[in-house]
């Protein structure tokens, strides 16, 4: 870790990095670190592991200060309150230099024995690779808003985010470099990273069930995500009141008519009834649709202001004119 390039009298850079945001992780970080370095230990490669405290109550930041002396690949940051899981992942991914950069959950579910199958998969051509678990873990009202939101998602924004992946990963310095340079990081972090387009692959791993303590999610705080998650990447929500608008305008019109024929045929004596009913579906209807139309300006305007980029170069053969 410490050793230095004499050409530049900097510390070489690791060849891998691994961030772990902190929440509530006393009991849980020091196994994990541990388990990290045997394994890279193992691999020869140089680490930097970067725990990022995210406002935890319980003593983390003094169990991150008690392993420092015997890991000197360690770097901790405590960060002044809470921030959330993607905010703490955004600061971590900021302070590594590394050239492979592993994201991972502090909990112990995601087991750092899969890194060599991981970076197997990411020498062979992917920028990104995301352990995909092969087993149904945590309750099932969590699993089933998980599915749901993954089908919704992929649905609304067409990026293509495999299910049943989340935080633990490994990617490549330029994808690393690219989520860095956004100006809304601390949106959804499995969806911006999907996003660019790059290479990605994923590799099953067996997910270990939680064994300390409770989840920092709760039903609340994950529908939170998932709505800013869905709003940061889709303008569709904005637009459905239109369709629902149109869809209503049309059917009542289509309803005027056939009162109108049923009157003149003699069937009914009195529109009565039926006439305000159509009228107030119309006007509904044309309420919708016109909250729907604003809906339409409001996307493009986000579009228009977002500072994300355009598109994503994975290749470049350079400005070949002679100079
Ligand atoms: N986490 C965080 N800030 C929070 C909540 C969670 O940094 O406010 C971290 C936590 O330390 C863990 C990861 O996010 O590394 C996933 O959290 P958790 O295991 O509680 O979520 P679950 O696995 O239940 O989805
Ligand atoms: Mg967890």
């Amino acid at each position: 870790m410490s050793t230095v390039n004499e050409s530049t009298g900097r510390s070489s850079v690791p060849e891998i990095g691994v961030v772990i945001p902190l929440y509530w992780s006393a009991a849980t970080i020091g196994t994990l670190v541990e388990r990290i370095d045997t394994v890279l230990k193992e691999q020869r490669l140089t680490y930097e592991i970067v725990v990022v405290d995210d406002g935890s109550g319980d003593d983390t930041w003094d169990v991150v200060e008690s392993l420092l002396p015997r890991f000197p690949g360690l770097r901790g940051l405590r960060l002044t309150r809470n921030f959330g899981q993607q905010a703490a992942l955004a600061v971590g991914l900021e302070a590594t230099t590394a050239n492979w950069v592993f994201t991972m959950d502090a909990d112990l579910q995601d087991d750092p024995a899969h890194f060599p199958r991981m970076l197997e998969a990411a020498h062979a051509g992917a920028d990104v690779v995301l352990a995909q678990w092969t087993d149904a873990v945590g309750t099932r009202s969590a699993r089933l808003s998980s599915k749901l939101f993954y089908r919704v998602f992929n649905r609304l924004t067409g990026v293509g985010l495999p299910p049943g992946t989340g935080t633990y990963r490994v990617m490549s310095r330029r994808v690393v470099d690219h989520f860095l340079a956004l100006p809304d990081r601390t949106e959804f972090f499995g969806g911006m990273i999907a996003w660019f387009g790059f290479p990605m692959t994923t590799v099953p791993v067996v997910r270990h069930e939680r064994t300390h303590g409770k989840t920092g999610y709760s039903l609340r705080r994950r529908y939170a995500l998932a709505t800013s998650a869905l709003v940061s990447f889709s303008t569709i929500p904005l637009k459905i009141a239109a369709y629902f608008g149109l869809i209503v305008c049309a059917g009542s019109a289509l309803l005027g008519l056939v009162v109108v024929v049923l009157r003149f045929a003699g069937v009914i004596e009195q529109a009565g009834f039926a006439g305000i009913m159509v009228a107030v579906l119309f006007m509904s209807g044309t309420i919708m649709l016109s909250t729907g139309i604003l809906g339409f300006y409001l996307g493009s305007l986000i579009k228009a202001t977002s500072q994300r980029p355009v598109g994503v170069i994975s290749q470049d053969t350079g400005s070949r004119l002679e100079q």
